[in-house]
């Protein structure tokens, strides 16, 4: 696993709409050892490598999804503080305490922080209140006039880089959604590049776009690629922390696989089929199931792709999801870039 790498992505900033800068840094990691890069009009960026088997070869889409959840400028007022809009489902209740950077239109990058009015000053009964984002502001210690001189309506903001290895194998970071299904697409990518890895099968791995916004990139990654099986890899939810139901949500923890889900996105044959090489193979996974298509998942829009796709869609389990701190744990990922190599192998 190339680590540096992965630090590079969770750096880049990618809030849905804006992905451009870590589209290309995946793709100019990728570039040497692929048959042809490319971008969509979407954004989406694909890594292609030509497979072995000659005119009738199968065609593989893997994808995960480039874009972090963020936040747009809408409003400076007279006193400099900056306002700001949701891009994806950032949770509020985590926002208080934020640093977060602001990259304007003129490429500066200017850094702030959201406070709070401080608790001795609030009211009881207020403090119970919920969080709303118009009560919430980002102070960036400039004078009015050069906020306002800086800062533009539509400007981006994405909270501060802040990955730190905690425990023995885990990682915590803003964006691991999905920047680490990115990472595993990358991983896999670069070793079906090496000669003796050279599968029958069309193979291209794409960073999806916009899927925190509505699943907009996969939509035309889907039809773009028109593939025979895609497999599709994001973050899942861990439960293994307190207060999360097992009852109603599944067993799921960090460091014991990657997820195999049974959805009705996925293709329930193939699915079988990869729960057993995983088992032949001895790679750890994790099995949850969600009986509806969600509709909030790249995988529910590639299937329903021209056609109709066969669908697979793994997970690497994450604590605290939508938050900055998200949680996960590196040997599912191992698993997750070993279980799709032997899929691509085998299927
Ligand atoms: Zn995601």
């Amino acid at each position: 696993m190339d680590r540096v790498f992965f630090n590079k992505l969770l750096d880049t900033p990618s809030v849905s709409g804006f992905e451009a800068g870590a589209a290309n840094l995946y793709l100019d990691y990728l570039q040497p050892g692929m048959t042809a890069t490319s971008v969509d009009v979407m954004g989406n960026a694909y890594a292609y490598l030509k497979g072995t088997g000659g005119e009738n070869n199968k065609k593989f889409l893997i994808e995960a999804h480039i874009d972090e959840i963020g936040f747009q400028v809408i409003y400076v007022n007279d006193a400099g503080y900056v306002y700001v809009r949701r891009n994806g489902g950032v949770d509020l209740q985590c926002i208080p305490g934020s640093q977060v950077v602001i990259y304007t239109a003129a490429g500066e990058e200017i850094t702030g922080v959201i406070g709070k009015t401080p608790i001795h000053l609030v009211q009881p009964e207020e403090r119970k209140k919920t969080i709303e984002l118009d009560n919430l502001w980002i102070d960036t210690g400039l004078a009015p006039d050069e906020v306002k001189a800086r800062v533009s309506i539509g400007d981006v903001v994405a909270w501060k880089s802040n990955a730190v290895m905690i425990g023995n194998n885990r990682i915590a970071s803003k964006g691991l959604d999905d920047k680490i299904g990115v990472f595993v697409v990358s991983q896999v990518m670069k070793r079906l590049a090496i000669a003796d890895r050279r599968t029958a099968a069309d193979v291209w791995g794409v960073a999806s776009v916009q899927e925190e916004v509505g699943c907009r990139g996969a939509v035309v990654c889907g039809y773009k690629v028109a593939p025979d099986i895609a497999i599709s890899i994001d973050v899942d939810f861990a439960t293994d922390v307190p207060c999360c139901s097992k009852q109603k949500f599944g067993d799921i923890a960090l460091g014991k696989g990657v997820v195999v889900r049974r959805n009705l996105d996925t293709d329930s044959r193939l699915t079988s089929d990869i729960v057993r090489m995983a088992k032949d193979c001895g790679i750890p996974f994790q099995v949850s199931a969600c009986p509806m298509p969600t509709g909030g998942t790249n995988a529910a829009r590639i299937q329903l792709s021209r056609d109709g796709v066969r669908m697979l869609s793994l997970g690497i389990p994450c604590r605290y999801m939508h938050t900055p701190v998200e949680v996960c744990d590196m040997t599912d990922v191992e698993a997750a870039i070993d279980l799709v190599v032997q899929i691509v192998g085998k299927l």
